[in-house]
């Protein structure tokens, strides 16, 4: 199934995100947390694209077995490394085993490395729709891309993303949801009307926040730092309130009227599987005791 399929309806949606691994031993752990994952029925689960020249196999192996788990997969892909033959050969793959759903990025360039034959993700979109009739997917930053000057010229690069034929676009996390909404409202000025969806990182564990921070540069609010000063030392404490964080801000993304809620859970089921029990109510979909576990 197309993810654009998906829009169509005003339902509210739920879906997980999970990493492949670096190398062959770590592909059953891998399998086994799409597995747990793919019982809480999400809407769809999208598979990260690794850095470095493996990435892409390890991510359509995972895009398959989310597939042959039920559920509909967003495959990763980036420009890291990447020419026009790799990108075509990589979605040569992912259309024989049936995936249809790609979510183009740039990915990062390690330090002293050059760009291959795209630089943006807006190229990489291009040079996907034109070579088969996949669903294309694209990031888009509410606290502005670390790199861009301004939150202006972001938005007219993403803009440039839309045009090249993306059809919807996932946010990077953010803790704060006053600036998702805020971002929402630029970018319907901006003209870009495509399908939005929110992406929640629940935070469980208090060494996460740094390091999370430095990589994404999100704000974060005074009440998540009151949370995280408080229950730092209690582990269990920590993840409840994190799960509980994190559950605050979904419901109020869904009842301000957002539909699409992307939950970074990095191969954690039994994190996708706490929130998945909070919200069902509001997803219409049975409770956890209800699932053989
Ligand atoms: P782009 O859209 O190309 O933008 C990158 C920067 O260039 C921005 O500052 C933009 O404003 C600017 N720009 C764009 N076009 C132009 C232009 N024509 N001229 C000048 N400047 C321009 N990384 C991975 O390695 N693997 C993943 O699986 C992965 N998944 C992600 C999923 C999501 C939802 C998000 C939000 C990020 C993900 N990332 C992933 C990280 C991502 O690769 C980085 O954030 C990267 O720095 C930017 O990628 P992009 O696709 O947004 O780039």
């Amino acid at each position: 199934m197309k993810i654009c399929e998906l829009f169509q309806t005003d339902k509210p949606m739920l879906s997980f995100e999970v990493f492949p691994p670096k190398t062959d031993t770590g592909i059953e752990s891998v399998r086994s947390a799409v597995n747990a994952i793919s019982e809480f029925k999400p809407d769809y689960m999208s598979v990260t694209y690794g850095a470095g020249g493996d990435g892409g196999r390890y991510t359509a192996k995972i895009a398959e077995h989310i597939k042959n788990c039920g559920v509909t997969p967003l495959a990763h892909m980036t420009c890291v490394s990447a020419t026009k033959d790799s990108i075509k050969a990589n979605l040569k793959t992912l259309q024989d085993i049936g995936v249809q759903n790609v979510l183009a990025l740039r990915g990062d360039l390690p330090d002293g490395y050059q760009h291959g034959d795209y630089r943006y993700a807006s190229e990489l979109i291009a040079e996907i729709k034109n070579y088969g009739d996949f669903c294309v997917g694209a990031a888009c930053y509410p606290e502005g891309h670390p790199e861009s000057a301004s939150q202006k010229e972001d938005i007219k690069y993403l803009r440039q993303k839309v045009d090249a034929g993306c059809c919807f676009l996932t946010t990077q996390m953010f803790f704060d949801n006053s600036i998702f909404y805020n971002f929402m409202y630029k970018i319907r000025e901006a003209g870009i009307n495509v399908p939005v969806v929110a992406g929640i990182m629940p935070i469980t564990a208090a060494s996460q926040v740094k390091r999370v921070v430095e990589l994404s540069g999100c704000f974060v609010p005074r009440d998540f730092t009151a949370i995280v000063d408080h229950f730092a030392s209690d582990d269990e404490a920590m993840y409840a309130a994190g799960i509980a964080y994190a559950t605050g801000q979904i419901i109020d993304l869904f009842a301000n009227g957002v539909t699409h809620v992307h939950v970074y859970s990095m191969n954690k089921p039994d994190v996708a599987g706490a929130i998945y029990q909070n919200v069902h109510a509001i997803l219409g979909k049975p409770s956890l005791g209800s699932f053989q576990m």
